[in-house]
């Protein structure tokens, strides 16, 4: 599946990327006519115009979603012909992830091959789990006395608004989508303004799979007007966020000011990943703990606090410093790169802050440069903080780039403790060759996700999502489709 530099140069070359909005099974300018930029932050270069679209736009794409929902041209059809274009619409993404991971990476930064090569299978195979699943859902029969007969029913909850961050675009925006219109409702997805490409692409591609006008809409612009207005619509039956938890929290107060709409949270995170020395494989748990730089470190689930018992905490810290050597920044488009760029200079300059504040509170022990490639200064190299303590601002605050805290602790109750002290509560890894220990660290971690042996384990077979100001709800898993379907009972006497 690997593709060359200059392969993957021709390829974007001739890209032309669509910026419009796609409202009523259509692309469409906003109607005040206003576009933005869309930047590459690797190399600066203005890509295409997007559609800024406003409260106008998003009134009328929630109002033809819930014409559409109420005729139920997708909402009354069968849950196996809803698999049938759900499924269609799996194949026709694995056909165009070569196109899907260009515009991902040309948008935010990230390193084309490992989209194309990993991320975008995943989504392509998500989308095929979520539909296969969605006609093997059964309802409930209540015990009930005889002469009563009581059915629990779920149904679809009209439209579902999908707003989502800008690090993995196309996943995020799949894993909110796909299980909604698998229940039946109307979507209007809203992605960041930094990542609109291939939400805009899915449209197109939705289209094509089946999927009837006006049931799938994307609404471009910016969070203070789209995302606000979404969140504030009354006709607007569920709103589904991921994203930073500042954010997450003004849809609490949105739902509250309307009309008290479901808000499904999938927030931010400072991961603890705890390391102990009777670790087998510390060659291993170190290549793990460098995982964090995937992605530039823009991962929500990042173990971005390294927890290292006392005993082993040099020789560790030594070996991981030879596996960050492997995420050293490079072009995007080149192959062999495991890192890209940030998402924009605004983020840079934030992360570079971050980088100075370890400095005065904690050791620089790897990285913490910025560097420059095609003219971009967007590129951050691996950084690992040693001496960190959790009252620390790095190991607080999610920093949201390539940026490891390393904290040293001497006993098992000392770790949990300082693993829970967080107001974040995503994900946990745990490193140990004691089984005991392991079923027992990993009941007291106040997480949605606890991986032994490794680190952030996402699939479509278990739920995604997080404890505390993580969040609320899950992504993925059957779990998934509580978040679009509300429970309904028939009671009746016979
Ligand atoms: P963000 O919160 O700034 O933006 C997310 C979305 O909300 C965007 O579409 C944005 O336009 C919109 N938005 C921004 N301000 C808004 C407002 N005032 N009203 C309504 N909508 C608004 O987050 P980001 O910078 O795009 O992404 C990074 C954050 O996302 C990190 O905190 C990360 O942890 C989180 N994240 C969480 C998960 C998860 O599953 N828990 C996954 C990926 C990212």
């Amino acid at each position: 599946m690997s593709r060359s530099l200059q392969y993957w140069q021709a390829k974007s070359e001739s890209l032309v990327p669509e910026g419009r909005a796609f409202i009523d099974g259509k692309y469409v300018s906003s109607i005040s006519g206003k576009t933005f930029d869309c930047v590459n932050p690797a190399t600066n270069k203005i890509i295409a115009q997007i559609a800024e679209c406003d409260r106008a736009d998003v009134d009328l794409a929630v109002s033809i979603a819930k014409q559409r929902f109420e005729s139920g041209v997708w909402s009354k059809r069968s849950p196996t012909e809803r698999k049938n274009v759900l499924l269609a619409l799996a194949k026709l993404i694995h056909e165009n992830m070569e196109e899907l991971a260009l515009l991902e990476s040309a948008d935010m930064g990230k390193p084309v091959q490992v989209s194309f090569a990993y991320e975008m299978p995943e989504v392509a195979t998500y989308v095929q789990w979520v539909a296969e699943a969605v006609d093997k859902l059964y309802d409930e029969v209540a015990p009930t006395a005889r002469g009563d007969l009581a059915l629990i029913r779920r149904e679809a909850l009209g439209v579902v608004a999908c707003v989502v961050p800008w690090n993995f675009p196309l996943d995020m925006a799949i894993w909110k989508c796909i299980p909604a219109l698998a229940m039946g409702n109307s979507v209007v997805l809203k992605p960041a303004e930094q990542s609109s490409l291939t939400a805009i692409k899915l449209a197109e591609i939705i289209k094509a799979a089946g999927v009837p006008d006006g049931v799938f809409n994307v609404v471009t612009g910016f969070g203070e007007t789209v995302g606000a207005r979404l969140g504030l619509h009354m006709d607007v039956a569920c709103l589904a966020f991921t994203g930073s938890t500042e954010v997450g929290k003004y849809f609490l107060h949105y739902s509250a000011e309307s009309n008290m709409k479901l808000v499904w949270l999938e927030c931010g995170g400072k991961s603890p990943n705890i390391v102990f020395g009777d670790t087998e494989d510390l060659d291993y748990a170190a290549e793990m703990a460098a995982r964090i730089f995937y992605n530039q470190g823009e991962v929500c689930s990042s173990p971005t606090r390294l927890l290292v018992e006392e005993t082993i905490h040099d020789e560790f810290v030594a070996k991981l410093v030879k596996y960050a050597e492997c995420y050293e920044p490079k072009d995007p488009l080149d192959p062999s790169s495991l890192m890209g760029s940030l998402v924009e200079d605004g983020h840079t300059q934030r992360v570079l802050q971050y980088i100075e504040i370890g400095k005065q509170e904690a050791i620089l022990t790897y990285g913490g440069e910025q560097m420059e490639i095609n003219g971009s200064k967007n590129f951050i190299r691996p950084t690992i903080f040693t001496n960190v303590t959790n009252e620390m601002r790095i190991a607080k605050e999610e920093i949201f780039g390539p940026v490891l805290s390393i904290i040293k602790f001497k006993t098992e109750s000392e770790a949990i403790e300082i693993a829970n002290n967080s107001i974040y509560g995503l994900m946990a890894s745990v490193f140990t060759s004691n089984l005991s220990r392991a079923h027992r660290v990993s009941e007291a971690l106040q997480a949605g996700t606890v991986a032994v042996n490794a680190v952030d384990m996402i699939s479509p077979l278990v739920p995604f999502g997080g404890v505390k100001q993580s969040g609320n709800g899950r992504d993925s898993s059957l779990h998934a489709f509580d978040k679009y379907s509300s429970l309904k009972t028939t009671w009746i006497k016979y």
